[in-house]
């Protein structure tokens, strides 16, 4: 990969850092605020609601700040670009789509098709495991 282009994608993750940071911030500092406010009783069920998906997605935005932080750290240390399953240059392309990806095509969908299948578990299993289940399913949506 050319400098420039490394330029490019380096600036891409610090954006899109930064907006993820703005935006976590400004989540926070919503949810201080609706907690302080009185409810009866539907409203507090509503607002448990609520209060629990941005929790969801924060989450995610949380994943995601750590992909980003990850992808600059390997530029700093000059191996991004490969994919971290066998090496190979991940195709431009899709770094271009998604800057923080770290697998190439090939790995990746090796990596999902491993996911089906553990996703495919008995009943019983995903009873007791249902919080991991439901975490994984969550990762991939
Ligand atoms: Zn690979």
């Amino acid at each position: 990969m050319d400098r420039e282009e490394l330029a490019l994608l380096r600036a891409k993750l610090e954006s899109m850092l930064e907006l993820r940071l703005n935006k976590s911030r400004t989540a926070m500092e919503t949810m201080s605020q609706a907690a302080s406010s009185p409810a009866d009783a539907v409203d507090r069920a509503a607002m448990e609601t609520q209060r629990h998906l941005e929790l969801l997605m924060r989450e995610r935005d949380l994943a995601e700040v750590r992909e980003i932080r990850e992808a600059l750290s390997r530029i700093l240390i000059g191996e991004y670009g490969a994919c971290r399953e066998c090496g190979e240059d991940i195709d431009v392309r899709r770094l271009r789509a998604r800057p923080m990806v770290d697998l190439c095509v090939t790995c990746m969908t090796g990596l999902e098709r491993e996911r089906n299948r553990e996703r495919d578990v008995p009943e019983e299993m995903i009873h007791s495991f249902g919080r991991e289940v439901s975490g994984r399913i969550l990762e991939t949506v």
